[in-house]
């Protein structure tokens, strides 16, 4: 039953139909929410970055697609660009649910205060934990930038939603010392599951990182090395 007396709108501008990868152990489609207010260099969907673009797709069109699906997915991830930079992801969030649908977030954790609005409608959570907390500039661009994070990490581990950190390593942004360093930081406060992962050169419109994307040493050592600090 499709719920088109909702009010919520979302400005979408993509939907995955079925992924088993975007939501450890569920089957999910992935909509993902237009604008995002960071401009990380080695952004794989650049195209979400802008708060509004042509090509979107429509929010009912979108509760139309999940109406049909009931039954055939486990849950509804949203991604982005940033999903909690737009005021209709609650909304948006309880429509969804009143389909059968469990609930997953992509996020980078920059509004703390809309992801505490969000979190009892959500099932679980992906974080992405980019730098060091007081030099996370280097890969956003923008100033200060680490503090809410930290602050959105400390509302996830208070709020008992299981939720996952994740690392992105491309080796001019983040050294493998510094990516371990985050991972201790993240083990000793209580994160269970961290992922760390290798930088993609796909969707990336940066000519320099995609050049200078030689590691050093295998990616699959500092895995390993990750790996020993979660249970
Ligand atoms: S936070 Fe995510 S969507 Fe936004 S610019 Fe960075 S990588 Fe792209």
């Amino acid at each position: 039953m499709i719920n088109m007396d909702s009010q919520a709108s979302l400005r979408v501008g993509g939907l995955t139909p079925l992924s088993a990868s975007d939501w450890p152990g569920q089957l999910s489609a992935v909509v993902f929410c237009q604008g995002c207010p960071w401009r990380c260099g080695y952004c794989h969907n650049p195209e979400l970055i802008p708060a509004q673009a042509a090509g979107e797709i429509a929010w009912d069109e979108v509760l139309g697609f999940l109406g049909r699906r009931q039954g055939l997915l486990d849950g509804v991830v949203f991604s982005g660009g940033e999903p909690t930079l737009q005021a209709g992801l609650p909304e948006a969030m309880q429509a969804v649910r009143a389909l059968g649908y469990r609930i997953g977030l992509h996020t980078g954790g920059m509004y703390p205060k809309r992801l505490a609005a969000v979190l009892p409608f959500v099932d679980w959570v992906g974080m992405d934990v980019k730098a060091p907390f007081e030099d996370y500039a280097r890969i956003t661009g923008v100033p200060q930038s680490g503090a809410p994070v930290r602050e959105s990490l400390a509302l996830l581990l208070a709020s008992g939603v299981v939720f996952e950190t994740r690392t992105t390593v491309h080796p001019l942004l983040l050294s493998d010392d510094e990516a371990l360093d985050i991972a201790r930081q993240l083990s000793a406060c209580g994160v269970k599951r961290h992922v760390v992962q290798e930088f993609r050169v796909q969707g990336c419109q940066d000519a320099l990182l995609v050049q200078a994307k030689a590691r050093p040493r295998p990616f699959a050592a500092l895995a390993e090395e990750v790996g020993k600090l979660f249970s």
